[in-house]
């Protein structure tokens, strides 16, 4: 297949390469878009073959549900049974932006979208570009994160050619995503809302908002927990890059000591090293290290946008070994380290 790769400046957007994404949409075709949190790979939410065709691009396993994407809140009640007042409340606080809800569906959504559950995955998104894309779709795009299956979610078109080329039929360049990690998922068809998956809208957010208490799915938060996530995606091993990974945990000087001596011990052994630090710790690494900076440690949302860019980095530079401090912090950070930990295959060492 023969890929269309177009840019579209945010600030100026070209509405008839819009519609022609749309059209594409209309047709039954995949398009790769913009989005706030990652570069998403969207196709028709309402047509069962347009969902196929997005787990067979991605090679994604089909009981994986797909997030539908919407650009106005009344498009809601057309792919939902019922809309909790909880849904009402988050809608106004976070729509559009990073947050995706789950509702019991209604019989229009088909279950090759949602991996054959009675709910479904809705999040409308800020990003401009994404926005009038979905209008010009119909309404309704499917899109999960535009990279094949088991590789770091794309915050940068460059990404999406890479794993996408040849496999969809137009890829829409809109810069680099804002945030750099997937959407915070909620569950709200429980009487307690319940975090699936951890992103840059935090529990203390979504508790300020509701004014109630929101719990995280016990898969999330405890790793040998022997309950499935209720996010089926979240129990793939994500976001792995091809080198092996070690986070290391612990007081910044000893992590830094205890980085330099493993990694030496590998540069020794002929491997190449990789590290992943901060701006405020990436001059005190040996200068035989490949040290890349997640930028200033103050601010937690930078390490949140830069990670999966780094993985991906460190992936194309073949590298063989990669140590990574951990990211602390009440707010994204927690997404951040989760994204990490899966990356890492849960392999941390405490010093
Ligand atoms: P991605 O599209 O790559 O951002 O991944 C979508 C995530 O949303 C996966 O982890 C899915 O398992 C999750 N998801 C989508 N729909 C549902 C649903 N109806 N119930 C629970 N999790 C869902
Ligand atoms: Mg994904």
């Amino acid at each position: 297949m023969e890929t269309k790769i177009v840019a579209i400046d945010e600030n100026n957007i070209d509405l008839n390469v819009i519609n022609e994404a749309g059209s594409i949409i209309k047709n039954g075709g995949l398009v790769a878009f913009p989005t706030e949190t990652v570069y998403g790979l969207g196709g028709d939410a309402l047509n069962k073959e347009s969902s196929k065709k997005i787990y067979d691009a991605k090679g994604r396993p089909s009981d994986n549900p797909l997030i539908v994407h919407i650009a106005d809140l009344k498009d809601l009640e057309h792919i939902v049974s019922e809309i909790p007042e909880t849904a009402v409340k988050l809608a106004d606080a976070f729509w559009p932006g990073p947050l995706t809800m789950i509702f019991k569906k209604s019989p229009t959504v088909p279950k090759e979208t949602t991996g054959g559950l009675d709910t479904v995955a809705v999040r409308m998104p800020s990003d401009k570009i994404a926005a009038a894309f979905i209008k010009a779709s119909g309404g309704y795009v499917a899109a999960p994160s535009a990279n094949l299956s088991g590789r770091p979610s794309p915050t940068l078109a460059k990404y999406v050619i890479e794993d996408m080329d040849g496999r969809v039929d137009m890829i829409i360049d809109g810069g680099a995503s804002f945030v750099g990690l997937e959407s915070t998922i909620v569950d709200l068809t429980e009487d307690t809302p319940v975090i699936l998956r951890p992103g840059y809208i935090t529990k203390e957010m979504l508790e300020n908002a509701l004014l109630t208490k929101v719990s995280y799915d016990k898969a999330i938060i405890d790793s040998d927990s022997k309950t499935p996530p209720k996010a089926p995606g979240m129990k793939y091993r994500h976001y792995a890059p091809k080198a092996d990974l070690t986070i290391v945990e612990g007081d910044n000087t000893k992590v830094i000591e205890k980085i330099n001596m493993l990694g030496r011990e590998q540069l020794d052994a002929g491997k190449k090293v990789g590290v992943i630090a901060t701006e405020e710790t990436k001059d005190k690494y040996d200068k035989n290290f490949v040290v890349k900076s997640t930028g200033s440690g103050e601010d937690e949302a930078n390490a949140a946008h830069f990670l999966f860019k780094i993985l991906r980095e460190f992936d194309d530079e073949e590298t063989d070994v990669i140590f990574s401090e951990s990211f602390d912090g009440e707010g994204v950070a927690c997404a951040t380290m989760n994204r990490l930990v899966k990356a890492a295959g849960h392999h941390i060492l405490n010093v």
